[in-house]
């Protein structure tokens, strides 16, 4: 297991966040593992936790009404500082926990056992965790039932970023895309960087369809977005904005990063052969993003920029605020 995961908050935020982007606070599927966990392990409390940058949240919780606790009181934000488990058999005489809050107060945590919740890319998001009132000794039975129920959480959370995600290329949906491009912005916001929206367009793609198909269409729409996305850093998002249209926030970037990120990309799909497919150019718009401004300001900069890039000639980039293009030769 990669233990730089286990430092790099920011990328386990952004991890959090493409997870969350659309979920509502309490999530019934796990209802069903919290309750089923509550009783194989006989403990009154358990609950799938996700740490955020300041709380703890609750996506599901069992024997408490508690929809969420800061950050600094939670077990759960110890568990996922490590592969995990955390088990801690009695709170009182744990020197870490022995004056926390949920210890001292009414909630009265005494026994707590926690697991991580592990991304496939290796980020813990929180932890599924069961609590007693009373000093208690989890076998080692126990640990290896809350790991397994772990992974189920985490595979519910797999499947239901699915529903955010395109059928055809994999890339987020519009609507995924702008939401978590939100989420990103306030985070950049936080540590003072900002960020470079791109839009990118196929070139002629209707001449495309209209020579070879629409099935041939569509392997090179998913063949253009399978290139762009293998060169992206798990940081980044993409997102299909409709159509041949898609969607980049390139993460803690700057104008010139940008640039050279985008044309590399656009050499790398007009140098792209695979299968019979036909060759494709695309041209792409850039507009820096301030974190301070809207995403559709931003979005709206970068259509102009593309729409230059078309205008220009197509099979080109284009920043938006400086005519700085990087033209194909
Ligand atoms: P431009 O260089 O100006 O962007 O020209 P264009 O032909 O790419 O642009 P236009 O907007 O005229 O045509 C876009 C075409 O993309 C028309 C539409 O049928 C096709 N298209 C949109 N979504 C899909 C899809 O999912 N699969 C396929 N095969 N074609 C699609
Ligand atoms: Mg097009
Ligand atoms: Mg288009």
């Amino acid at each position: 297991m990669d233990d730089r995961k286990l430092q790099d908050e920011a990328g386990r935020l952004l991890a959090l966040h493409r997870y969350c982007a659309l979920d509502s606070t309490n999530e019934p599927n796990f209802d069903t593992i919290t309750s089923l966990v509550r009783d194989l392990l006989g403990v009154p409390i358990c609950a799938v936790s996700l740490i955020d940058e300041d709380e703890q949240r609750f996506k599901s919780i069992q024997g408490a009404e508690i929809a969420g606790t800061p950050r600094e009181v939670a077990f759960c934000d110890h568990t996922i500082r490590t592969h995990g488990p955390l088990v801690v058999s009695d709170a009182e005489q744990d020197e870490r926990f022995a004056d926390n809050p949920l210890v001292t107060g009414e909630m009265h945590v005494r026994a707590y056992a926690g697991t991580p919740l592990t991304t496939p890319d290796g980020y813990n998001l929180g932890a599924l965790c069961a609590i007693h009132r009373r000093r208690h000794d989890f076998t080692p039975g126990d640990i290896e039932l809350l790991k397994r129920f772990a992974r189920v959480v985490v595979d519910q959370m797999e499947l239901k970023t699915l529903a955010h995600r395109d059928f055809l290329t994999g890339a987020l949906t519009r609507r995924a895309f702008t939401e978590a491009s939100v989420k990103a912005l306030g985070q950049l916001k936080r540590e003072e960087r900002s960020a470079t929206i791109a839009v990118i367009d196929v070139d002629h793609f209707k001449k495309i369809n209209d020579a070879h198909g629409h099935p041939v269409g569509d392997k090179v729409l998913k063949s253009i977005s399978t290139r762009i996305n293998g060169q992206l850093r798990s940081s980044d998002l993409f997102g299909r904005l409709g159509g041949e249209e898609f969607g980049m926030l390139l993460y803690a970037t700057t104008r010139t990063e940008a640039l050279n990120c985008a044309e590399r990309m656009r050499a790398a799909i007009e140098a792209l052969r695979e299968g019979d497919n036909p060759p494709a150019t695309i041209s792409i718009g850039l507009a820096h993003v301030d974190p301070s401004r809207s995403i559709e300001d931003a979005l709206a900069e970068a259509d102009a920029a593309l729409y230059e890039a078309k205008r220009s000639g197509r099979n080109r980039v284009v920043c938006a605020g400086q005519m700085n293009h990087s033209v194909a030769a």
